[in-house]
């Protein structure tokens, strides 16, 4: 048969009045008519829609109302759309939504090929799937992107570039994705299909394997993987270090003209850099704790990881780091553990024994035979088939099966279906398996890099998911006491629940699969399996039901006694609520529920282990899927016991209604961690680094240390090398209304504006609430559009990374963020002019934790609410300065800052940097005499 380089195809693209097919209009449409890489024909015209254009589209297509108002009606160009594209595929980039517009138009359109979903799969790593970002990485020319003739022409070139790929992959690959796309009635599966049909497909698979895994390539490949050395202890004799300690070699790697001068390019040595590595060595010596704050630009991670570095390798110890964020733990595996490496190696120390590796959750990674139980037997609809295909491509080479190396997007909360997470009760050693080969490769590793999570989570286990280790350093550290809170809590998510239950009932459900692998095992069974599962399944519809009855009273709870939006109620569960009618039949609700839910547990039980008795290994995912299920359902047994009738002094409980498929939540948390950090943390005798750019508050470590339970070893506080006084100016516009007063909020959009104009658009304001910075985004955005200011929004325009890519794009812009974009970001050099901070940043008093903490001092506000927005104001302003060369202007918006008592608290947090009182009148002319730099 002919391949699909012989057909006639056509790529599309549409531009439109807005996203919603029934109510919108396209005003361009833009195809490309060819066969192979032969262009055929094209066809590009605008259209009228009779309706204003907004700005977004105006601002992101450059088609102006005067272009649309000037062209045919859709009426006039229909059977010229209709005409070019009949009877022949139509390809698009998220085909379904130019679909959508074409049969609201009255053109219905034939075959459709998405080449979204195509990169999703061929091309698994990402890192994204927009058309421009593809172009871009891709190297095709892409004169007009969101003009629709330049999108149909790259969208070809993309096609013919992804098909490319799909047609190198094995044929058991192809002949998978076509399985799985057919059963989901997917285009992608077509399209499978249609490569294996034709005269040029692989003719032999490489392998006969059924999923679409070489099992004998991916073991070698995981086996070599695995394939680190176990770290021995390097004795070194007295010739070999020459006499010289850990300490003397810190300070020579560290000291001017040392290892890292030689090595690292642009390295200049920092005495703050050099006291903290010297700090850490001693500490680890002397098996003692230690608490560094660095300010910006000490360079604390070298500082920690040299002293570490050096002591694990020559001591033949292990050293485990914890980081909070993904970016930090990828910077030390993927830079600074190579720049310790080199600097030991210029040193003269044998920097080959030294073995980092970096170890997650069971959560990040695949689980090899939950993904094949999902390939063999589920009846998947387009976007399972998605992921279980984009998966198959990703396993034919992965080495780590670590999500983190998927671009998953919207496929993301699908991925804990086929993660080691749920996999809890492996049936057997045998196979490939990622997690045992990363936990193998940490216990083979003299340095291992986690994060938080898994501090906690290890914890929470009394241990087991982390190897022994001697220290233990904790960068990030002041995000330890909300790490321990949020994972000693929980959280039960009624539809996650539901959705858990779901799982085993209904076509192809657990329960039934169960009950078939048993009777296959032994004809005996069949009838006392088929019992089980045949009351399991009604087990689980009770369970579903009087589970739902003690959800809608919480909810019911939560939104009577709280004034909640319309989008969320959230209530404290104090001992009034608990004493309240209602909080009887919710305990008679949770009973009933109770009892189902333990009932169906057990069902389960007995079913899995009848099944694993069957010893038939192709039973194993399924098995792997039913535990999964169970452990679920017997963690949100133990949950809502504590919440509901058994509550304990130590914790706080609160419910949350969301509206949406989002349902009610029950929670809880530790009210405080300290006890337990002290005992999983401080209480043994390794010794324990902790550092980070906002520790102390007020010049004083006491505070940050009950709050984690350390009471032994030294503090340390470095200040920045960087001089914040030349480099800084601090303005706060004093006469601006404070927040809750009327105007604050238009004079904040008003000040705005004032400062990307005078700031060259290279600014970045954080807020404290979504909707506060949604009101200034739709308040700034027409008024700076005219001045060729973009403003972009964390949300409305992307995840805080795509927030900061685009603001480091050189382009004036203005990025507005809340939450993850006050810290962890890191904008060097011109990208950014001002930090704007629109109010200051205390915690919400509502909030059901942070309402229990306050009360356990006597001063709520000045003990607890101070402090906690000291430390997030220290690390918003940290945003600013982040080199020696940086300069900035850092405007605090919130005048409280000047004029209540506090506001000292927050002034004192800071470097000593140049400081303006001013007038909002004075604040443009203040900004651009810094920016010119005729300031004074
Ligand atoms: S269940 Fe088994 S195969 Fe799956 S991740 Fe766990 S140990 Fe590995």
């Amino acid at each position: 048969m002919p391949g699909i380089h012989e057909d006639t195809l056509v790529a599309l693209d549409l531009e439109t009045t807005g996203v919603n097919s029934s109510n919108d209009h396209i005003i361009e449409v833009g195809a490309v008519k060819f066969v192979g890489d032969k262009q055929v024909d094209t066809l590009s015209t605008l259209v009228n829609p009779n309706r204003k254009l907004s700005s977004f589209i105006v601002g992101l297509t450059g088609i102006n109302q005067e272009d649309v108002d000037a062209a045919p009606q859709w009426d006039d160009v229909k059977d010229e759309v209709a005409d070019f594209i009949a009877g022949v595929p139509i390809i698009g980039h998220n085909i379904g939504f130019d679909a959508s517009f074409l049969r609201s138009h009255g053109v219905k359109p034939d075959g459709l090929y998405d080449t979204m979903s195509m990169a999703e799969i061929a091309l698994p790593y990402g890192p994204e799937y927009s058309l421009v970002r593809l172009s871009q990485r891709l190297g095709f020319s892409h004169d007009d992107p969101h003009r629709a003739l330049s999108d149909a022409l790259v969208t070809r070139d993309l096609f013919l570039h992804l098909l490319e790929i799909i047609e190198g992959f094995d044929r058991s690959v192809l002949e998978q994705i076509e399985a799985l796309g057919e059963k989901a009635s997917t285009p992608l599966g077509r399209l499978a299909g249609r490569i294996l049909e034709s005269d040029d497909s692989p003719l032999l698979p490489t392998s006969d394997s059924i999923t679409g895994i070489d099992h004998k390539e991916l073991g070698q490949r995981l086996r070599s993987t695995n394939r680190t050395p176990s770290v021995e202890p390097h004795k070194y004799d007295q010739d070999e270090i020459d006499g010289e300690s850990v300490m003397d070699s810190v300070k020579s790697i560290f000291g001017s003209a040392g290892a890292l001068e030689e090595t690292l390019d642009g390295y200049e040595s920092r005495p703050e850099q050099l006291e903290m590595a010297e700090a850490v060595t001693n500490a680890i010596e002397n098996g003692e704790h230690l608490v560094v704050e660095a300010g910006t630009g000490v360079g604390k991670s070298l500082a920690y990881l040299i002293p570490s570095v050096l002591y694990a390798s020559r001591q033949g110890k292990k050293v485990v780091v914890s980081t909070n964020t993904i970016n930090l733990q990828e910077q030390l595996t993927g830079k600074d553990i190579g720049i310790s490496s080199n600097a030991l190696e210029a040193y003269g120390d044998k920097s080959d024994r030294l073995r980092a590796a970096q170890l997650k959750g069971r959560a990040n990674y695949v689980c090899f035979k939950r993904w094949q139980n999902a390939v063999l037997s589920s009846d998947p609809n387009d976007v399972e088939s998605k992921i279980l295909s984009k998966l198959l491509v990703w396993l034919q080479e992965t080495e780590t099966g670590d999500r983190g190396e998927l671009a998953l997007g919207r496929l993301t909360p699908m991925f804990s279906r086929y993660s080691a997470q749920g996999a809890l009760m492996c049936p057997s050693n045998e196979g490939p398996c990622f997690l045992r080969t990363a936990r193998n490769k940490a216990n083979a590793s003299n340095v291992v890099v986690i994060n938080h999570a898994l501090l906690m989570s290890d914890i929470a286990m009394g241990g087991g998911l982390l190897p022994d280790h001697d220290v233990l350093v904790i960068d990030e550290a002041h995000h330890l006491e909300s790490a321990a809170t949020n994972h000693l809590g929980f959280s039960v998510n009624q539809f996650q629940l539901e959705n858990e239950l779901r799982q085993l009932t209904g076509h192809r459900g657990i329960l039934g699969r169960l009950a078939a692998v048993i009777s296959k095992g032994e004809i005996n069974a069949l009838d006392a399996s088929t019992h089980i599962a045949t009351q399991a399944v009604e087990a689980v519809d009770s369970a579903i039901q009087n589970a739902a009855v003690m959800f809608d009273l919480a909810a019911q709870i939560a939104s009577e006694s709280t004034r909640g939006s319309q989008q969320q109620s959230e209530l404290r569960v104090t001992e009034s609520v608990r004493t309240q009618p209602i909080w009887s039949d919710l305990e008679i609700a949770w009973e009933n529920a109770n009892t189902l839910l333990l009932g169906v547990s057990e069902h389960l039980g007995d079913l899995c282990e009848q099944a694993s008795a069957t010893k038939d290994s192709s039973a194993e995912g399924l098995v792997l899927d039913a535990y999964s299920v169970k452990d679920s359902i017997e963690s949100a047994v133990t949950s809502l016991r504590q919440a509901i009738p058994e509550p304990d002094d130590e914790s706080v409980y609160w419910l949350r209604t969301q509206t949406g498929n989002r349902g009610t939540n029950i929670n809880g948390a530790p009210l405080d961690v300290s006890t337990k950090l002290n005992q999983a943390l401080f209480d043994g005798a390794r010794s324990v680094i902790l550092t980070g750019a906002t520790i102390a508050y007020e010049k004083s470590f006491e505070r940050y240390r009950n709050s984690i339970g350390l009471s032994t070893g030294n503090d340390i506080a470095l200040g920045s090398p960087y001089d914040y006084r030349k480099n800084t100016l601090i303005a706060v516009p004093e006469d601006l209304p404070a927040p809750g007063e009327a105007g604050f909020a238009n004079a904040t959009a008003v000040t705005l504006i004032d400062i990307a104009r005078s700031s060259a658009g290279r600014v970045l304001a954080l807020f404290t609430s979504i909707s506060a910075l949604d009101n200034a985004r739709k308040a700034i955005t027409p008024v700076l559009g005219r001045d060729g200011i973009r403003v972009i929004a964390q949300g409305a325009d992307g995840s805080p990374g795509r927030i900061m890519r685009m603001l480091a794009e050189d382009e004036p812009t203005i990025a507005l963020g809340t939450s993850s974009l006050w810290e962890g970001v890191d904008l060097q050099g011109a990208s950014l002019n001002a930090l704007v901070m629109a109010r200051l940043p205390f915690p919400v008093p509502s909030d059901p934790i942070v309402a229990a903490r306050s009360e356990m001092y006597e001063d709520g506000f000045n003990e607890y609410s101070i402090p906690e927005a000291v430390q997030r104001f220290r690390q918003g302003f940290g945003r600013l300065i982040r080199s020696k060369t940086d300069r900035g202007v850092f405007v605090i918006l919130d005048n409280r800052i000047v004029t209540k008592n506090y506001g000292v608290k927050f002034q004192r947090s800071l470097p000593r940097c140049t400081v303006r009182r001013v007038s909002k009148e004075r604040l443009f002319p203040l900004l651009q005499s810094w920016r010119d730099g005729t300031f004074e």
